[in-house]
């Protein structure tokens, strides 16, 4: 879709971020455009209203869960042209209150994440959205940080997916990548 292209064409592309041997995917300057964003959450709006819920047969979203860091700008805008509550996942020891934790794998050693205990109500229907998915490994935790909660994970929506790691498929809730990246 054209509206895919664009956005394509304006992520930054950082060979040797954080270090050497990646190339990171920057969604700083699409972020940067209004236009560009207002493209992009719309896109994602457009797939959530035609393809989540009909899929799942439910009549609308009550959470968007968004990942520590870039799923805190994405959500916001997501949740609020949905209605719904935004609900952060975020690194150990940064939320107040009562929390409650999903240790998962990073590329060296493990990083624990955080989901504040009463956040989510048991039965209500939730995506969980990050700017990319890699090896799926910040996913799978938010996805069980949902589920110990009670919420329904309906679909997991990434700007951009690493799809040749197959991390897709490992996660307990159809995943949407509007930007496929090798
Ligand atoms: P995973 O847990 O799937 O291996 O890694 C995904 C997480 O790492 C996401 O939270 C994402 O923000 C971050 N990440 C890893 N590589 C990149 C990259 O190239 N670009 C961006 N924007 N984020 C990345």
């Amino acid at each position: 879709m054209a509206d895919v292209q664009i956005i394509r064409e304006k992520l930054g592309v950082h060979p040797d971020f954080p270090k050497k041997g990646i190339v990171f995917l920057d969604i700083f300057p699409v972020l940067r455009d209004p236009i560009l964003t207002e493209l992009m959450i719309s896109h994602f709006i457009t797939h959530i209203g035609t393809v989540t819920l009909p899929k799942s047969k439910q009549s609308k979203i009550d959470v968007v869960v968004g990942l520590d860091a870039r799923g805190f700008i994405l959500g916001p805008l997501v949740a609020s042209r949905l209605g719904a509550a935004f609900v952060p996942v975020r690194k150990k020891g940064k939320l107040p209150g009562e929390t409650i934790q999903a240790e998962y794998m990073k590329e060296y050693g493990t990083d624990i994440f955080e989901m504040q205990a009463n956040s989510i109500s048991e039965g209500a229907n939730v995506i969980i959205i990050d700017d990319l998915i890699a090896t799926g490994g910040s996913a799978r935790a938010a996805g069980q940080l949902v589920k110990q909660l009670g919420g329904n994970t309906l679909e997991y929506l990434f700007v951009i997916g690493l799809t040749f790691l197959k991390a897709m498929d490992t996660l307990d809730a159809p995943a949407y990548c509007m930007i496929e990246s090798e």
